[in-house]
């Protein structure tokens, strides 16, 4: 039983790397790989706002003073949509979900007013990790909660056209099912080979537990399984 417990828990961890990894591999992805699987929205009245959904990413995010959008790094006609047809596409842990950031979270990282905001979530088969942005009017008015690489990463990794910004904050219950998802893959195989295992033992007369020899008794004289 406890043995089980740890094979549980050993499989939930690798899951669990795995789950981040791939988060983090979209995240790595160049814009003109995103392009190919993209959808986009904008909201054309104000603030702007731009919903981006592509295979393993989505990205929200809403301008204040420019008529510039994401959609449009993407190369791409956006597809314009009113209120209530963008906010179908939000999802409820984000801060989208409840009003438009640039009205509830005026303030910027610098106490200027807020012009750019966004959310960005990476994971597949769910969403499982984002991180959030905000711009004030100032260059250095800037507050990220992805992790901060060293300029040196990051200027390596912007020179072979990746990005560099990774997501370090959990969705759930995205996180928990691409988790169990993961864990699961890597177990059915351990599994079937387990079962098999068991399977011969018992055809040639040997414990499927230990593989000693079992003799009358139904239960096995070395183990002490059934
Ligand atoms: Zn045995």
């Amino acid at each position: 039983m406890k043995r089980r417990a740890t094979k549980i828990v050993l499989f939930l961890l690798l899951g669990a790397i795995i789950n981040v990894a791939v988060a983090w591999l979209f995240a790595l992805r160049p814009w003109s790989k995103v392009q190919e699987t993209a959808r986009s929205y904008v909201r054309s009245t104000k603030p702007r706002t731009t919903v981006i959904i592509a295979t393993g990413e989505l990205y929200l995010g809403q301008y204040g003073g420019w008529a510039w959008s994401e959609a449009y790094v993407l190369n791409e006609t956006p597809k314009f949509v009113d209120d209530a047809q963008l906010s179908s596409h939000f999802p409820y842990w984000s801060a989208f979900a409840h009003g438009d950031p640039l009205v509830t979270q005026s303030q910027s990282p610098e106490g200027s007013r807020l012009w750019q905001y966004d959310e960005t979530a990476f994971g597949w088969p769910a969403y499982s990790l984002f991180y959030q942005s905000a711009h004030g009017n100032g260059p250095s008015d800037r507050s990220s909660t992805a992790i901060a690489l060293p300029d040196s990463l990051r200027q390596l990794l912007a020179r072979n056209n990746f990005r560099f910004e990774f997501p370090r904050t959990p969705i759930f219950p995205g996180f928990a099912i691409n988790t169990i998802f993961y864990g699961a893959i890597l177990w059915l195989p351990v599994a079937g080979l387990g079962a098999l295992r068991r399977r011969r033992r018992i055809k040639r007369g040997l414990c499927p537990a230990c593989a000693y020899p079992l003799g009358e008794s139904d239960v096995c004289t070395e183990c002490g399984k059934a």
